[in-house]
């Protein structure tokens, strides 16, 4: 048993279970045990890999966007420039680096903000970031007032999740319990009238949809921060674009899956994020939506197959096979390209954001 396997067991065996939503948080980020209160656990030799890591590529787009987005917006200045959950600081110095080169008046305009909870990435993030200056917070609530151009990269997937269990025409909060000693997942008591999405009124009885309190609090402050200030949000991560019924809370350790009560706090527990529900509530927040769309859509906009070419003729060998194939990993329907989605949030009658200009083009699971 972890050390928060046992701290939860004893709160449950005290009080009784807890809510899959308080078992997530406290996975994540209790402020003892907590995954993402210790150390670096991104790339090869931690936990799992994500798409800035795998090619520069994403990064110098998600900087071009930024800065096309800065200008249809009429070019804000001061403006801040944000991201949610940096990881290593690779994304932001890669759009960094791509910014300075293709916008320098953004570069000039813009100061680095950095939303993050875990000590050992934000040192990473230091480092990795040394020259942008930048200023570090704990939560969105912080972030200075004025224009913001907001990146979120595989943060929603890290926000606790509720989950529903349709039975018997009633649906009850699940939770976690102990039997025999050990934490189970079992069906909690009913709640009266849940914040269902549409898509989920399809369930079977059995059936589990999945609520997000917390993204869905997010994305109302940034659409409201939007709508008083002006700027822009792109949020990148996987899951449906559609609501839709199933459990997809998942576990990875060492890039394999475990058992999500097998190791709180020592191994990564995200759920898929659900696009359509963010949508709608940047739509009710006052602010426009746009997509989602897929991952390999979106960079196949903006450009990926241009900025791959020019890395090319700079490269060759060994060194010029792992740029094609992190390109690749991108886009590939069978890797990220499909699962992952797009959204942007954006001020109502701006011009539509870079990647978004045909939004039924969504497709995809
Ligand atoms: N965007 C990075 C890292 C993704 S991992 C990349 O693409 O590589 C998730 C990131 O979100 C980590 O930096 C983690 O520490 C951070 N994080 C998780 N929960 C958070 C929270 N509640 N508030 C702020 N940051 C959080």
């Amino acid at each position: 048993m972890t050390p928060l396997a046992a701290a939860l067991a004893r709160r449950i065996a005290a009080t009784g279970p807890i809510t899959v939503e308080a078992f997530m948080a406290a996975c994540l980020a209790d402020p003892e045990h907590g995954y993402y209160r210790g150390g670096d656990k991104l790339g090869r030799a931690g936990d799992f890999t994500t798409a800035p890591e795998i090619s520069q590529i994403f990064g110098e787009l998600l900087g071009l966007w930024s800065a096309e987005t800065w200008r249809l917006l009429g070019a804000p200045t001061p403006v801040a420039l944000v991201e949610l959950g940096p990881g290593r600081g690779t994304l932001m110095a890669d759009a960094l680096r791509a910014i300075g080169r293709a916008m320098p008046q953004f570069r000039a305009a813009l100061a680095v903000h950095l939303v993050e909870i875990s000590p050992g990435l934000r040192a990473a993030q230091r480092e990795a970031l040394a020259a942008a200056a930048p200023t570090w917070h704990d939560d969105i609530a912080q972030l200075p007032d004025g224009p913001l151009i907001v990146l979120a990269n595989e943060f929603f997937d890290a926000l606790p999740i509720r989950q529903l269990e349709r039975a018997g025409g009633a649906w009850h909060e699940r939770v976690v319990t102990l039997a025999d000693g050990a934490l189970r997942l079992a069906r909690g008591p009913v709640i009266a009238d849940p914040p269902l999405e549409p898509g989920h009124r399809t369930a079977p009885d059995g059936g589990i949809v999945e609520i997000a309190p917390a993204a869905r609090a997010v994305v109302t402050q940034l659409a409201s921060r939007i709508v008083r200030d002006g700027g822009a949000a792109l949020i990148i991560d996987y899951g449906p674009g559609a609501s839709a019924p199933g459990d997809s809370l998942q576990a990875v350790r060492r890039h394999a899956p475990v058992d999500a009560l097998a190791e709180p706090g020592r191994a990564d527990l995200t759920a898929h994020v659900d696009f359509a529900a963010l949508a709608r509530v940047a739509v009710e927040g006052g602010a426009a939506a746009y997509g989602p769309v897929t991952q390999a859509t979106f960079l196949v906009r903006l450009g990926l197959a241009q900025r791959l070419a020019v890395l090319l003729r700079n490269a060759s060998g060994t060194q010029a096979r792992d740029v094609a194939s992190g390109a690749q990993r991108l886009i590939d329907p069978a890797d990220m390209g499909n699962l992952f989605k797009v959204l942007a949030i954006g001020p109502h009658g701006r011009a539509v954001p870079p990647g978004f200009e045909f939004p039924g083009l969504a497709g995809g699971t």
